[in-house]
């Protein structure tokens, strides 16, 4: 079976890597020009031109980053499978429409309105209480497009600084820390959740994963999974799907999902039985879904702008290193470590002795700390 993933980066490059044991073949299709999958065929396609092209070629398509046009994925889902389906997307890129959709299936969210105006911005930072999160409803990701509105005075410079039509406005979290579930569901409907993850943010990126989160609240996992479960049932989703969400004194409050394979799942590649990167190409070949269980402890670091010495985290004896291809630039993605302990306390060490070779890493801060 050949798979045609839409975008050539590195969840694409990892999803490759999972398909090939099952026998699976690769073909990229990348509007941007600048793959780094660096496995399987590439086809790169600045105007559209090589979309039948692609089709033919290929038996079923998914998708590695959710800020394609909807209108490609629909005309590819009149002649294959696309999984997950093109309203997934559509849900995904427009923060109104997405928020609205947690409401109707009971899944909670900070309190928001919409603004179309300065006027409108500040009447709703008001009316939610200061202070509050104005976001774009589209085109924004990780922070971008976005301003925190400590009084309703800064309406007017926050409005100007997103510089969008539409922004959705949110009651700001006082969470306790980020955390997310990714879940994936078959062709048939059968589901599988993988333990949710504690993740830390740096400068808008993220920095670490640990899964299982430690200390979390007695019914969490549950709750997590409720909410996705209705997401994915509602969506008649195929594939992987991640939740982001912000825990909370009275619980999870749901702030983004991903239709796609998720930075913090990374772990899941030596920390789980089943990969989510193996689990999503089963799902959308149609094959039965792999086990989700955790092996151990696991920590994700991510490699941010540089690499570090990677010689000496090589030399580390549970250090499993996982590297892009990609050229150093602050910021980027590079690749990441995954770390497994049969403790807390032991994976802080281990993660804290790795790190220390890896020089954009922020401290490690997570509800593991201080310990020892
Ligand atoms: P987003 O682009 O919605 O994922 O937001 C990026 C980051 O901003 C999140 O990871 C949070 O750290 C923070 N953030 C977003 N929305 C809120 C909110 N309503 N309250 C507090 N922090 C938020």
């Amino acid at each position: 079976m050949r798979i045609g993933v839409l975008g050539a980066g590195q969840l694409g490059r990892m999803l490759a890597l999972a398909g090939y044991p099952l026998a699976k073949d690769f073909v990229f299709y990348d509007m941007s020009g600048s793959p780094s999958a660096g496995l399987g065929e590439v086809i790169i396609d600045r105007d559209g031109q090589y979309l039948d092209d692609f089709i033919s070629r290929v038996d079923r398509v998914t998708y590695e980053f959710e800020h394609l046009p909807v209108a490609v994925a629909e005309e590819l889902a009149k002649h294959k499978p696309v999984h997950p389906c093109p309203r997934a997307l559509e849900v995904c890129q427009n923060r109104e429409a997405e928020k609205t959709l947690f409401g109707r299936l009971g899944i909670p969210t900070p309190q928001w309105q919409i603004a179309d105006s300065a006027e409108s911005l500040k009447a709703a930072a008001e009316e939610l209480g200061c202070p509050v999160v104005a976001k774009s409803i589209t085109e924004g990701y990780d922070g971008k497009g976005q301003a925190v509105l400590k009084t309703p005075e800064e309406a007017q410079a926050a409005w100007s600084s997103i510089g969008h039509p539409r922004v959705i406005v949110e009651k700001f979290v006082n969470f306790k820390r980020e955390v997310s579930i990714i879940a994936v569901r078959a062709e048939d409907g059968d589901l599988a959740f993988y333990p949710i993850a504690e993740n830390t943010h740096h400068e808008g990126i993220l920095r670490y994963s640990i899964a299982p989160a430690p200390a979390l609240q007695a019914h969490s996992q549950q709750d997590a999974e409720k909410y996705i479960k209705s997401l994915l049932n509602e969506l008649n989703y195929v594939g992987v799907l991640t939740l982001e969400l912000f825990e909370t004194d009275d619980g999870l409050v749901a702030n983004e999902m991903a239709p796609r394979v998720h930075n913090s799942g990374h772990w899941t590649i030596e920390g789980a039985m089943t990969s989510q990167f193996e689990n999503h190409i089963r799902a959308v070949s149609g094959h039965a879904l792999g086990n989700v269980a955790a092996r151990g402890l696991s920590c994700m670091i991510n490699i941010i702008g540089e690499h570090g010495d990677i010689e000496r985290i090589l030399e580390l004896p549970y250090a499993h290193v996982h590297l892009y291809n990609k050229g150093e630039r602050p910021g980027r993605k590079l690749g990441h470590v995954n770390i497994l302990a049969d403790s807390y306390e032991e994976l802080v060490w281990r993660v804290r002795n790795c790190a220390q070779f890896l020089p954009g890493s922020p401290e490690f801060t997570s509800t593991l700390t201080p310990r020892g």
